[in-house]
C-alpha cells in the first residue's frame, strides 16, 4: 500500500542496518501498518518530587503490541525510524495521545504534565513546529506538553540549537536532558542551551550505593546543573536506599520501578490514587 511504498521512499539503510537481523528489518517495513492498525500504545511513569513527595509529572513511553512478535520495546525500532518521516508521525501521534490524557486527568482533578521523547532533529521540521502551533492554537494545554532530547543527538552548532528550542518554549514546551552524562565530554553547552532539567542516566544510578565514583559523578552534577539553575531528575531508581542518597545530595526529582513500572493509563491512575493517598 501507499504508506509502505513512502517508508521504502524515505528510508536510508545503512550497512549497519543490513547487517541487523531480518526480524529488525521487518519490524521497520510494518511501521505504517502498525500506526493505522492502533498497534502502538503509551505506558506512563511518574517523576516525584523528592521535597513534597508529590507526583510532579510523567513520562510517555511508547510500546508496540506487534501482531506476530508481541510486546516490542522502544529501544528494537525507534532508532530505525529516526532517519525515515515516520519519526514525525509517530511522534505526533505520541503528542496527541498524551494531550488526551491530560484532558482526562484535568476532568478527574489531576493536573499533570506530560513529557515526551523527541528527537532534536525532529524540531527542525517546519511542519512539526505548525503541528504544535496549530494545537495550541485549538486550546489544547500544551503548555503542559515537555520534551525530552537526549544529549546523544546535541550537535556542535549551540546557537542554532538553542533557538530552536526557544521557538518552542515560546509555545509553552519546557525542555528536558535525557540520559544526561552518556553523549558528551564537555559541560559547556549546558551553559548554552535554555533547558529546564536534566535526567541523569541510568547508568550513573544502577551502583550508586557501592560505586563511590558514580555517586561521586551523580552528586558533582547535581550541584552543576543548580549552579545553571536547572533541575534534576534521576532516573532508574530502584531502591529506597538509593532514594535516600539522592534526596542527601539535594536532587529535585526521581524516577524508576522503586516507584512503578511505566504503565498504561488505566493502572497509572490506580496507582497515581492510591499513592497520593499514601502520600498526603
Ligand atoms: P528514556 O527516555 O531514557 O526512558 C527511560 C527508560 O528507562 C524507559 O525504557 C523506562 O521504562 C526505563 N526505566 C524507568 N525506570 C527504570 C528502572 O528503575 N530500572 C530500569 N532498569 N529501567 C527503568 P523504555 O520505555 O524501554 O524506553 C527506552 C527508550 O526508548 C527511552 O529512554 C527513549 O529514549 C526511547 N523512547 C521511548 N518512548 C519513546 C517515544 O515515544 N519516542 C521516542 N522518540 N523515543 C522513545
Ligand atoms: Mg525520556
Ligand atoms: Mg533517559
Ligand atoms: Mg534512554
Amino acid at each position: 500500500d501507499l504508506a509502505a511504498k513512502n517508508l521504502k521512499h524515505y528510508l536510508i539503510f545503512t550497512p549497519e542496518m543490513e547487517r541487523e537481523s531480518s526480524a529488525n528489518f521487518n519490524l521497520v517495513n510494518d511501521i505504517p501498518k502498525a500506526l493505522s492498525r492502533n498497534e502502538f500504545f503509551l505506558c506512563y511513569q511518574p517523576k516525584i518530587d523528592l521535597f513534597t513527595n508529590q507526583v510532579s509529572s510523567i513520562e510517555a513511553l511508547i510500546r508496540w503490541n506487534h501482531p506476530r512478535l508481541g510486546l516490542v520495546p522502544p529501544n528494537d525500532f525507534i532508532e530505525y525510524i529516526e532517519t525515515t518521516t515516520f519519526i514525525d508521525d509517530i511522534t505526533r501521534w505520541v503528542i496527541k495521545k498524551s494531550l488526551d490524557s491530560i484532558i482526562l486527568m484535568e476532568k478527574i482533578n489531576i493536573q499533570m504534565d506530560i513529557a515526551v521523547n523527541v528527537p532534536l532533529k525532529l524540531l527542525e521540521h517546519e511542519k512539526f513546529f505548525d503541528f504544535l502551533s496549530d494545537l495550541k492554537s485549538s486550546g489544547k494545554p500544551i503548555n503542559k506538553i515537555q520534551f525530552e532530547i537526549i544529549e546523544r543527538d546535541l550537535v556542535k552548532d549551540f546557537e542554532a540549537t538553542s533557538s530552536l528550542i526557544l521557538k518552542y518554549k515560546d509555545l509553552g514546551i519546557r525542555f528536558a536532558l535525557d540520559d544526561f552524562g552518556t553523549g558528551y565530554s564537555t559541560l559547556s553547552y549546558l551553559q548554552q542551551l535554555p533547558l529546564d532539567k536534566i535526567k541523569i542516566d541510568r547508568l550513573f544510578i544502577k551502583n550508586l550505593k557501592t560505586d563511590k565514583k558514580d555517586s561521586d559523578i551523580v552528586k558533582s552534577s547535581i550541584d552543576i546543573a543548580h549552579i545553571l539553575n536547572l533541575k534534576v531528575v534521576a532516573e532508574g531508581v530502584e531502591d529506597r536506599k538509593s532514594l535516600d542518597i539522592l534526596k542527601k545530595m539535594g536532587c529535585d526529582f526521581a524516577q524508576g520501578y522503586y516507584f512503578t513500572k511505566p504503565v498504561v493509563y488505566e493502572k497509572f491512575i490506580d496507582w497515581y490514587k492510591n499513592y497520593t493517598e499514601n502520600h498526603q
